[in-house]
């Protein structure tokens, strides 16, 4: 039992009082972990796009004040009633979709959408007693994600929690919690290449390179409108590049040139949504493969003509890379620990309406290095 049990938390959080202002540092009161519930100490968090997409609320339903983050490792402070899967002291994942264990997608080895904890970006509330676990001077702020990381104390329900090996270093899983574990389950679980040597696509995240080439592929083009990031993606297993700014004409006819008709697999994470046409469009007819990861503005209409997927192409969608978070981020944490090394920078987090830093950091820039072997 940890001295603070049962105790309302006083610490520091980022809150985001309104659209796309700066993030204001300051004193947040964390409420005790409800029914099913768990309260972690924070030690790492990272910035993801989707904080990014939301904060800016473009496009999505605006909800303020909360307090975004959602990628993050940390340690078990205390249990609510009826969590028995956790300790206080464990290490932990928080995960923005959860795992209940008992409804037909848990069940099914398919799907990872469970019914309960699937990932919901309009509540900022918990499930228990659609109350929030933080507060202000007594002004609720909303959750993010069922996570909000940008804290140094948070409440997550205990089916979004993964308990992993206490031996890895929170630094460098923390981004296994997000962003490395989609990408790398799009590729090996989504996507699922073929043995030997393919090509795949990726569209603006050079991160995920490594992922593409644990999953084996040989060509991997990574599609950019910044040049700027080439180099840099270079040395994460980007083999050739493609930018659309430089064709005048649509990117996938310039990538099924030269690719002699296609590649093999294609995957989109940036969420715009010509983006996620281009990407479908430039895979190989007859066994090609596009995988959309990326969240789109809620009114996007996908529109591709219907030969373009009767001729054989398949177009997929994922959530977390089809992994169940409790069953199976703890064997992509022990992956990790074998072989696979991962590179982080950490910078402390501070905005600029606030002198004051925070204890935990949030690291800028990510990325996954090397293969397997
Ligand atoms: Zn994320
Ligand atoms: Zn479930």
């Amino acid at each position: 039992m940890s001295t603070t049990a049962g105790l309302v938390i006083p610490c520091k959080a980022a809150i985001a009082w309104e659209a796309g202002k700066p993030l204001v540092i300051e004193q947040v009161e964390v409420a005790p972990p409800q029914a099913m519930e768990v309260r972690m100490k924070v030690k790492y968090t990272s910035l993801c796009h989707t904080d990014l997409y939301f904060w800016e609320a473009k496009g999505q339903s605006p909800l303020f004040p909360r307090i975004f983050g959602h990628e993050a490792a940390g340690v078990v402070e205390s249990v609510g009633e009826g969590v028995s899967d956790v300790q206080v002291g464990d290490h932990v994942l928080p995960v923005f979709t959860g795992e209940c264990g008992d409804c037909r997608h848990c069940k099914s080895e398919e799907s990872n959408m469970c019914d309960l904890l699937r990932i919901n970006t309009d509540r900022g509330v918990m499930l228990s007693d659609g109350k929030s676990r933080f507060s202000i001077s007594g002004t609720p702020i909303n959750h993010f994600l069922g996570t909000s990381t940008f804290s140094e104390y948070t409440v997550v329900h205990s089916g979004c929690l993964a308990k992993i090996n206490p031996l890895a270093p929170l630094d460098k899983v923390c981004i296994l919690s997000c962003g490395i574990s989609t990408g790398l389950g799009a590729t090996l679980n989504v996507a699922k290449p073929k043995k030997g040597s393919y090509s795949c696509c990726l569209w603006s995240w050079s991160c995920w390179a490594g992922c593409a080439r644990i999953a084996g592929a040989s060509r991997i083009i990574g599609v950019d409108l910044n040049p700027k990031r080439y180099e840099e993606a270079k040395k994460f297993g980007v083999t050739e590049f493609v930018n659309p700014k430089d064709h005048d004409r649509p990117v996938q006819e310039v990538i099924a040139e030269i690719t002699n008709g296609g590649v093999d697999r294609s995957i989109e994470c940036t969420g715009n949504i010509n983006a996620m046409i281009s990407a479908f469009e430039c895979v190989h007819d007859g066994w090609g493969v596009a995988v959309l990861v990326g969240v789109p503005d809620k009114d996007a209409v996908f529109m591709t003509k219907p030969i373009n997927v009767l001729n054989e192409r398949t177009l997929k969608g994922t959530f977390f890379g089809n992994y169940k978070p409790r069953t199976d981020l703890p064997s992509v944490v022990d992956m990790y620990m074998n072989k696979t090394p991962l590179k982080t920078t950490w910078t402390p987090m501070t905005t600029s309406s606030s002198s004051s830093s925070f204890s935990v950091r949030v690291k800028v820039p990510v990325s996954l290095q090397g293969g397997m072997e």
